[in-house]
């Protein structure tokens, strides 16, 4: 028997990514890396500013906002938002359900600050009345840092509730949108949402190199001199790119590029609403595709988000993870494994370039490698 094997569009012999980021773009994402620019000039420039105010509008903070590019990664932007807006004379509240959260405060850790945890389970998202309490019993906090979407899950958090609990003991709020930001529903402004962290791979859809935080102008403008480190320091990224409309240090060229090629696409889908009804889409499809063969999403329909979705493993002795994960990748699939602590799961990220027709060619792909796997049993393991 041959394996059918099935790729994007355009890039027909590469699987699909169904991960947390990077994910697949689109062939007019990718073609626009293929000339070089120079990281002085006037049109790279001008790409830049479109990103950034492009960036702004989507959170709706045109007003009294400011957007800061960076090299590296979404977790760069995590340690550099911490470093400039985390206070020194103060705690940060550090709130935790995931992989994510739990670098955050790595990140903090690294850098002395103090801070509070409050850690919920995995699957189990935080209350705004317990941030409540344990603001009113810490006075001394200053600021609340929140994941909007922990992607170890896919769970989705109450942002809104406690973004208005934090205000009004006068925090400010510092969200981690990595895997939101573009997707979900999201206005700094209504929201009060003071810092927000975001990355070019997730759901915009571009592909990895740099992160942008939007935060308060006011904020960033007294941050100046807050950070521990010379090359996260939002300030000084800021006043620079103000100044001469460049990042300092050398840009990510190819990827600022196909960012912009990537908001084109993002604004013609119609923003972060006509992006979130594809990935609804898209979700249910996975979710109902992969419990119509059996296996069961650990979240239910309500608690997890549009954005990647954590299955049971099978308690099958015959199932392997690197054996399905193999037998995935053939078919022209890359799923994740699964990042809980507590119980083994695999996860599939329905972010990316992609429909809900691809999500029900994986559930084909799925039931074909289980069944050359010989899994009979798929209920969960314990
Ligand atoms: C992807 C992601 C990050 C950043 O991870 P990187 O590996 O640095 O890209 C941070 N938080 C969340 C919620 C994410 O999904």
């Amino acid at each position: 028997m041959t394996i059918q094997f099935r790729g994007p569009a355009g890039q027909e012999t590469t699987p699909y990514l169904l991960t947390p980021g990077p994910l697949t773009t689109t062939p007019a994402v990718k073609e626009a890396m293929l000339r070089d620019w120079g990281s002085w000039d006037a049109d790279l420039r001008a790409v830049v500013a479109s990103i950034r105010s492009d960036l702004l509008d989507i959170a709706d903070a045109a007003q009294g906002f400011e957007c800061v590019l960076l090299q590296g990664s979404g977790s760069y932007g995590v340690e550099a938002a911490l470093g400039s807006f985390a206070p020194k004379n103060k705690k940060t509240l550090m709130l935790t359900n995931g992989a994510y959260g739990e670098r955050a405060i790595k990140a903090l850790s690294y850098m002395n600050r103090d801070f509070i945890s409050y850690e919920t389970d995995e699957l189990e998202a935080p209350s705004a009345e317990e941030v409540a309490a344990l603001l009113k019993s810490n006075p001394d906090i200053g600021a609340v840092f929140l994941v909007q979407c922990e992607t170890t899950s896919g769970i989705v958090n109450p942002i809104e509730d406690i973004a208005a609990v934090a205000q009004k003991t006068g925090c400010i709020v510092i969200l981690d949108a990595m895997s939101s930001f573009g997707a979900m529903d999201l206005s700094m402004k209504r929201m009060g949402i003071d810092v927000l962290i975001s990355s070019a791979n997730k759901c915009i859809e571009g592909v990895p190199g740099f992160t942008y935080i939007l935060a308060r102008r006011d904020l960033l403008e007294a941050s100046q001199g807050a950070s521990h480190s010379l090359s996260l320091d939002l300030y000084e990224q800021w006043a620079y790119m103000q100044k001469s409309g460049q990042f300092r240090y050398t840009p990510p060229t190819h990827t600022l590029v196909a960012f912009a090629k990537a908001l084109e696409q993002h604004k013609a889908e119609g923003g972060a609403p006509g992006r979130l009804a594809r990935y609804k889409k898209t979700a249910k499809a996975l979710r109902d595709g992969m419990r119509r063969i059996g296996l069961t999403p650990l979240l239910g329909d309500n608690e997890t988000g549009p954005i990647i979705q954590t299955f049971a493993t099978p308690r099958d002795p015959n199932f392997d993870f690197t054996r399905f994960y193999e037998g995935l990748k053939q078919r022209g699939f890359i799923i994740y494994p699964g990042k809980l602590t507590k119980k083994p799961s695999f996860r599939v990220g329905n972010m990316g370039a992609l429909d809900h027709e691809v999500m029900e060619m994986l559930v084909d792909a799925t039931e074909a490698t289980l069944k050359a796997m010989n899994i009979k049993d798929l209920t969960p393991a314990e």
